[in-house]
C-alpha cells in the first residue's frame, strides 16, 4: 500500500473521480504537448453521464485552455476496467500527435488501462490486510499509531497540513451563508446549526454542524480533503473537531487519528474501491465512516482489536448504499449523508468500547464484501444519475 498522504488529497471540491482526477490527468497530458494546437477530451461511463454536474468538463477546459480544447461525451461505452474513463488528443498542424487513455479511480487517483488496483506507487506498506497488519503489531508490541509511525516515515508533518486544512475548510463553511450551486438552489445550513449548536450545545450538534461544513465547502468548488474522496469529505473532519471542540483531545492525539482513519482508508482503497462510480455509496460515505469510527475509537482508549472492530461495524452497516446524487451533483443526499455517517462513527466507536473487541466478521471480510456487492449493483445505483434519488427529480 501506498504512503497514506496519496490517500489524503488536498484540492478543489466537488469530486475527487470526476475533478481533481481528470484535472490530474489534463495537467499530465498539457505537460506532454504545451504546444498542442487543439485538444479533443472524450469522457466515458459515469464521467459521461455526471461530469457537467462533477464540473469535469470545466476543469479540464479551464487546465488545457478553453479556446483549444473540446469535450465530448459518450454515453455508449463502458471500459470494464473502470467506467470513468478520459481519453485525450493531441493536434498540431491538424495531424493528431498523440493519445492517451486514463482512468479517474476514486480520491483523485489515476491508472492506465489494466493497470493491477491493489499496488500502489511507492508501496511502503508491507502489509495488505488488517489481519496480517494486526498480527504484526501483536508480535512487535506495536500500536496502529506506532505502526504507521514505522512505515510511513515523514507523514507527521504532511498531516499537520491536512489538518490545518480540515480546520480552515470548516470555519469557511460555517461562515457562508447562502445557496450552493446548480439547479437544486440547496440552502447552506452549516451556519445556522452552529448557531442552534451554540443554544444547546450537544455532541450530535456539533459533529452535524461540522459535516455539513465541510460537504457545503465541498459542493461550492473550495478547497477540502479527500477523506478518501470529496463526496465523503465532511465525515472525518467532523468527528475530528467535534472530538477536539466537546471532548477536548489534543491536536497531537488527533493527528494520530488521521494515521489510524488513513490506514483504514488505504486498506478499502487497495482491497475494494473508494469510488461511487464503480461501487457505489459505501465505497465513499461508508469508508469515510470506517477512518472516522476508527479513530474516535482511538481517541477513546480503545485497543488495536477494539480499533479493528469499530471501523468494521461502520463499514458494514453501509453495506449496499448507492450512489444516485440528485440531478448529478454532489448535494442531495451526498451533504446530509455525511452527517448521518458521522454520527455512525460515533456509535461504531461507542459499541466497539463495550467489547474486547473480539467479533466474527472482520474488516477484511468487510471490505471483500463490500468490492463484491458494489460490482454486482447495477450501473444505475452507481454515480450515473439514472437510477435511485436522482430517478425521482425528472
Ligand atoms: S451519493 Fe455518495 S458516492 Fe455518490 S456522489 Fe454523493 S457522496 Fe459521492
Amino acid at each position: 500500500m501506498d504512503s497514506i498522504r496519496n490517500l489524503f488529497n488536498i484540492g478543489n471540491g466537488p469530486s475527487s473521480s470526476h475533478t481533481m482526477g481528470p484535472q490530474k490527468a489534463a495537467e499530465i497530458f498539457l505537460n506532454r504537448h504545451p504546444d498542442a494546437d487543439r485538444f479533443l477530451v472524450e469522457l466515458f461511463g459515469s464521467l459521461a453521464l455526471t461530469g457537467k454536474g462533477h464540473l469535469t468538463d470545466y476543469v479540464i477546459k479551464k487546465t488545457l485552455g478553453e479556446n483549444r480544447t473540446d469535450v465530448i461525451f459518450n454515453y455508449e461505452q463502458i471500459y470494464n476496467y473502470h467506467t470513468n474513463a478520459i481519453k485525450f488528443k493531441a493536434f498540431k498542424d491538424d495531424v493528431q500527435i498523440d493519445k492517451w487513455l486514463i482512468f479517474s479511480v476514486g480520491g483523485g487517483s489515476l491508472k492506465e488501462l489494466d493497470e493491477a488496483r491493489d499496488i500502489g506507487n511507492d508501496d511502503i506498506y508491507p502489509h495488505k490486510t488488517m489481519q496480517e497488519i494486526l498480527n504484526y503489531c501483536q508480535e512487535n508490541k506495536l500500536s496502529l499509531v506506532s505502526y504507521v509511525r514505522k512505515f510511513d516515515k515523514d507523514i507527521q508533518e504532511y498531516l499537520e497540513n491536512v489538518y490545518l486544512t480540515m480546520e480552515t475548510t470548516i470555519q469557511k463553511g460555517l461562515m457562508t451563508e447562502g445557496f450552493l450551486p446548480g439547479r437544486l438552489h440547496v440552502k447552506r445550513k452549516a451556519a445556522s446549526f452552529y448557531q442552534i449548536y451554540l443554544k444547546e450545545k450537544t455532541f450530535s450538534k456539533l459533529l452535524y454542524t461540522y459535516a455539513l461544513a465541510t460537504a457545503e465547502e465541498n459542493a461550492s468548488g473550495g478547497i477540502v480533503v479527500t477523506a478518501p474522496t470529496c463526496g465523503a469529505s465532511g465525515v472525518l473532519p467532523a468527528v475530528l473537531f467535534a472530538c477536539r471542540d466537546y471532548h477536548n483531545i489534543p491536536k497531537e492525539k488527533l493527528i494520530e487519528g488521521l494515521m489510524i482513519a488513513g490506514l483504514i482508508g488505504n486498506l478499502i482503497k487497495f482491497n475494494a474501491s473508494i469510488s461511487g462510480a464503480e461501487v457505489g455509496c459505501q465505497g465513499e460515505v461508508g469508508a469515510a465512516c470506517a477512518m472516522a469510527a476508527a479513530s474516535e475509537a482511538y481517541f477513546l482508549g480503545g485497543t488495536n482489536e477494539q480499533i479493528e472492530y469499530a471501523s468494521e461495524i461502520a463499514l458494514e452497516h453501509h453495506l449496499g448504499l448507492t450512489c444516485d446524487p440528485v440531478d448529478g451533483v454532489v448535494q442531495i443526499p451526498c451533504i446530509e449523508r455525511n452527517a448521518m455517517a458521522a454520527a455512525k462513527a460515533f456509535d461504531a466507536a461507542n459499541y466497539s468500547l463495550m467489547t474486547n473487541g473480539i467479533h466474527y466478521i472482520t474488516l477484511d471480510k468487510v471490505i471483500e464484501v463490500m468490492k463484491e456487492t458494489g460490482f454486482d449493483l447495477q450501473a444505475k445505483y452507481k454515480e450515473t444519475s439514472t437510477g435511485g434519488l436522482a430517478s425521482k427529480n425528472k
